[in-house]
C-alpha cells in the first residue's frame, strides 16, 4: 500500500472526524518565486464521505515531502465553527536545488456546518 492512501486511511473519515461538517470547499492557487508566480488554481471539494487528509502536494518538480498541510487549518475552523477563512502556505519541501520558499498557496476554505453544529457541546 502506497503511503499517500495509508496517510488517508490513519486520517480517516470527515464524517467520524467533523460529525458537523456538511461540507468543505477549498480554493487554492498555487504560486512560485519568480516573475510568472501563478502556477495553477485549484478547488477541491470535500464531503462528509472523504477522507480527512488535507496535505496538499507541492507542484515543484523535484520538491520532495513538501506541501501544503490544511488540516490545522481546517480543524481549527470546525472547532471555532468559521465558515470562511482565508490566508497563506508555505512549502515545506527541502531540496538542494529549490530555496525554502520556493512555493505557497493562498488558501480560501468554506466549510458548511450541518445542523448539530448549533448544539453547544
Ligand atoms: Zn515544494
Amino acid at each position: 500500500m502506497d503511503l499517500i492512501k495509508q496517510r488517508k486511511l490513519d486520517a480517516g473519515l470527515v464524517s467520524d472526524l467533523f460529525p458537523e461538517v456538511d461540507g468543505i470547499v477549498i480554493h487554492m492557487t498555487y504560486l512560485r518565486k519568480g516573475s510568472n508566480p501563478v502556477i495553477m488554481l485549484r478547488t477541491v471539494n470535500v464531503f462528509p464521505t472523504t477522507y480527512a487528509y488535507f496535505n496538499m502536494d507541492c507542484m515543484m518538480r523535484g520538491c520532495t515531502d513538501g506541501g501544503f498541510d490544511l488540516t490545522p487549518v481546517i480543524t481549527e475552523m470546525v472547532r471555532e465553527h468559521k465558515k470562511l477563512k482565508k490566508g497563506t502556505l508555505v512549502c515545506s519541501g527541502e531540496n538542494a536545488d529549490l530555496v525554502s520558499d520556493h512555493a505557497n498557496i493562498a488558501y480560501e476554505v468554506t466549510i458548511k456546518f450541518n445542523k448539530r453544529a448549533s448544539k453547544t457541546p
